[in-house]
């Protein structure tokens, strides 16, 4: 039998050094025995997100690790911040960010309804309505953020925004950029003018209006982008596949390539997350499907935070949980890496190069000594994030011979 893949994403995993690390990454700062045990005996190195410089967001960079090119499939953010906020996106479905903006009259006057603190939510559920054989939903995020999705056949992405981008500017009609879109336009259109009224008659709007405040009775659209028909990943690799996620995006990304979901209870896609179930269940699982993927978001949320003593107690977490897989190399590869490098020092995402070890027992290794950027960059091995499965598939015997 052949061995089983363990795909761990450790989100924002790469760092910068940190001066109140006295000049070291939060990965080399935090106590990882496990993860330097897994460096020393596989074959570790650098991995580059997308490609050289790239500064990646994690719905490009998972596609890509996955082995989808994101220059192909991806199209526009619309679609990936739906899946963020939990909503069902399936391929051909056509997505929009939203705006809760005031409207007077014709005229847009607050982009974000004065950043409305009041939940959205029962407008957003009031905007949920069906025109012709098309289902429209609309889902709120935080403050006045929303994503709206379009479901049913024969949509199109190429569409214009409603979105004016700057006050104090009418709102846009939403244009076909070619024929093909058209039918998306008119539907977008008509939702529009059936939502205006239905947002101006809502109590908590006319409320908002007796009290001074500005009503959010406008939902403007940007970003449309149709959700990629990507091949399954079971037809793509021939392997049986299942993730373990707690971020929404990532989840709907492994969704619509067929993964089966496997639920570990106190999951929650931050930091406080069940670190230690979440390695337990990919040991347990590891005979069952012969690829699994997770992501660990929470170095990710700490760089977010600019807490880089946080991302070393992450880091620390995480390796605890990691003695889970400690022994399992006989009968799987495991593949420790990053999507791409968040400095927990501006708070940003960067193009740096993540540290990645593959991690089995009869492999030749190409020790590091030690997980980190600094260790993992002195072996000299590398590669992009596409060819990450690739080489995956060769170290356990997946591959046939290229040429004769
Ligand atoms: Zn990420
Ligand atoms: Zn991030």
């Amino acid at each position: 039998m052949k061995k089983s893949i363990i795909l761990i994403v450790m989100d924002g995993l790469g760092d910068r050094p940190a001066e109140v690390l006295r000049g070291r990454t939060p990965l080399e700062s935090a106590y990882t025995p496990n993860m330097n045990h897994m460096a020393r005996h596989g074959i570790s190195g650098l991995l580059y997100p997308v490609d050289y410089g790239i500064v990646c967001g994690s719905d490009t960079s998972h596609l890509s690790l996955l082995g989808y090119k994101p220059e192909e499939v991806y199209t526009g953010r619309g679609p990936f911040e739906a899946m963020g906020l939990g909503m069902e996106v399936h391929s051909g479905d056509v997505a929009f960010r939203a705006n809760y903006a005031t409207r007077e009259g014709e005229i847009i006057t607050d982009r974000r309804a004065g950043r409305i603190e009041e939940k959205t939510d029962e407008l957003s559920n009031s905007l949920s309505m069906k025109i012709d054989d098309i289902q429209i939903n609309v889902r709120s995020g935080v403050e006045h953020r929303a994503a709206l999705v379009m479901h049913g056949p024969g949509l199109s992405g190429e569409i214009s925004d409603s979105d004016p981008h700057e006050v104090v500017r009418p709102v846009r009609t939403i244009h076909a950029m070619n024929e093909k879109s058209e039918k998306t336009a008119r539907i977008i259109n008509e939702f529009l003018e059936r939502s205006r009224k239905i947002l101006d008659s809502n109590p908590m709007n006319i409320r908002r209006k007796s009290e001074g405040k500005p009503p959010a009775n406008e939902l403007l659209l940007r970003g449309a982008g149709q959700a990629p028909f990507l091949p399954a990943f079971g037809e793509k690799y021939g392997m049986k596949g299942a993730y373990i996620i707690g971020i929404p995006m990532i989840r709907g990304i492994a969704e619509m390539i067929g993964l089966e979901k496997i639920d570990v209870p106190g999951i929650t896609g931050g930091r406080n997350t069940n670190y230690v179930g979440k390695l337990k269940s990919a040991r347990e699982n590891s005979e069952k499907y012969e690829f699994m993927l997770m992501n660990i978001k929470a170095p990710d949320a700490a760089a977010h935070d600019m807490d880089p003593a946080g991302k070393v107690e992450v880091m620390e977490r995480i390796d605890e949980a990691m003695e889970n897989l400690i022994g399992i190399e006989d009968r799987a590869l495991v593949i420790i890496t990053g999507d791409h490098s968040t400095s927990s020092t501006t708070g940003e995402h960067t193009g740096d190069p993540v540290p990645v070890t593959f991690y089995t027992g009869s492999s030749r290794s190409i020790g590091a000594g030690g997980f980190n950027e600094r260790e993992c960059s002195r072996t000299g091995f590398s590669l992009k994030s596409g060819s990450l499965m690739t080489y995956a598939l060769q170290i356990t015997d997946r591959l046939e011979k290229y040429g004769a």
